[in-house]
């Protein structure tokens, strides 16, 4: 499937919607969630127009995948919850329940998680 340049998450990109920006780097932007589902939850994506995961990796060059995944581990020292532990996360597709198609990893932490994931 094409890339969609009208999802939300490109248009943060592009600066026509707001975010309250937890890091930035030259290959990825990290947001706090508009909806927290618990007291740490950014959202990290590549500055690419990449779809998913399977997208991501397929396309993006060594330093884009470095620098999305380094971005990632500074958002959790950043947030404080390297001592802790913490969380990530990636809804790929239909079954993986992703909701914006442009890919994003869920940073989660400050509290105790619990079970990976639920019975459905
Ligand atoms: P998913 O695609 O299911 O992994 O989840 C998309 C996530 O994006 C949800 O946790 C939403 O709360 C979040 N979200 C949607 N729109 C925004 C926005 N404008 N700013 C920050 N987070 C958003």
């Amino acid at each position: 499937m094409a890339y969609d340049p009208g999802n939300i998450f490109a248009r943060i990109l592009r600066g026509e919607i707001p975010c309250k920006t937890v890091y930035e780097d030259a290959f990825a932007l990290a947001f706090h969630d508009i909806h927290p589902q618990a007291p740490v939850h950014v959202l990290v994506i590549p500055k690419g127009p990449y779809e998913s995961m399977d997208d991501f990796t397929a396309r993006a060059s060594e330093a884009e995948i470095a620098g999305l995944f380094r971005a990632v581990a500074k958002v959790a020292d950043l947030t404080g919850v390297t001592a802790t532990g913490w969380r990530m996360l990636s809804n790929i597709g239909e079954h993986g329940h992703q909701e914006v198609p442009h890919l994003h990893i869920h940073v989660f932490g400050g509290r105790p998680l619990g079970r990976m994931i639920g019975k459905g």
